[in-house]
């Protein structure tokens, strides 16, 4: 919540919140020291204003900040991308400018009470796919009261494997995520593609469509095929180099069947955002600038 006295703030620039990236945790943001002592309230967290005649009290604003500082430190932001927003983000290309501008054009029309269709962001690693999807979530829960998470999808199919070694079902973990009003899944696709895990897939976000509730989606994925990129000093686990390339040669549809591919074509607009070139190759030096497609 802005307060006009506080709009020099050097912390938070005005906004009330600052969001801190602690490693090995998830963001959390925490009220501005500018705003321990509200203004308005005293920090009673009420205001008397005037009605028929008497006074009556009522909610400060400054509780929805308390509010909205809950719901982002609920969303599971890595801390690699804390501090995500969208005025941190870079738009150095046509492809940046369109992806941010379907970010944000999601997250300003976002209602609670109407079906909003998501987005699903696509290209190779580095081009801000995350940064992306974690300045939606962070500007729905700080900036409108809306309740978000974000997940990778690899790691939550790993909580739902852990979970059956405690004799939970998938849906203990699944539930939180089948009504939260917007949802994001990353690295959509880096999966490896079994039957089981198609079936954990389909059903979140076939429940959350059925839902009327919003999805959003990165994926390292393309929707037509293209060829094996080059892309030396790679690290690759688990996998042999070769069929990596081949892997990440691969369509979104191959990747997570034609099913999930013609749900995922229902509740989501399709925007490309590529970095173009190699991010990796220019920031370690090694490679010859690496136009590609
Ligand atoms: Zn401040
Ligand atoms: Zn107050």
């Amino acid at each position: 919540m802005p307060d006009p006295g506080t709009t020099s703030c050097a912390d938070c620039g005005g906004s009330g919140y600052v969001v801190e990236q602690v490693l090995g945790h998830t963001a959390r943001a925490r009220r501005c020291t500018c705003q321990s002592a509200c203004p308005r309230c005293g920090g009673s967290g009420y205001t008397l204003v005037p009605s028929a005649g008497s006074m009556v009290a009522q909610v400060c604003s400054c509780r929805h900040l308390d509010e909205r500082i809950g719901l982002f430190n609920q969303i599971g932001i890595p801390a690699a991308i804390a501090k995500a927003s969208f005025d941190g983000f870079k738009s150095w290309s046509q492809d940046h400018q369109r992806a941010k501008t379907a970010a944000e054009d999601f997250a300003r029309k976002f209602r609670k009470d109407a079906p909003t269709k998501g987005y699903l962001l696509y290209g190779r690693p580095g081009a801000g796919k995350t940064h992306l999807l974690a300045a939606t979530l962070r500007y729905l829960a700080l900036e409108k009261g809306v309740s978000g998470r974000y997940v990778e999808f690899m790691l939550l199919l790993s909580d739902i494997r852990s979970g059956f070694d405690a004799k939970h079902s998938h849906m203990e973990t699944l539930r939180p995520l089948l009504s939260v009003p917007v949802l994001a899944i990353d690295e959509l696709g880096k999966e490896r593609g079994t039957e089981w895990e198609r079936s954990m897939l389909d059903e979140l976000i076939s429940r959350r469509f059925n839902s009327g509730l919003a999805t959003l989606f990165a994926t390292n994925y393309f929707l037509e095929a293209r060829a094996p990129a080059e892309e030396p000093g790679r690290v690759v686990r688990t996998r042999s180099p070769d069929f990596q390339r081949e892997a990440e040669a691969m369509t979104l549809a191959q990747r997570v069947g034609d099913r999930i591919y013609s749900r995922l074509n229902e509740m989501c607009s399709f925007v490309k955002l590529d970095p173009g070139h190699d991010l990796r190759k220019d920031r370690h030096g090694s490679g010859s600038g690496g136009f590609w497609g």
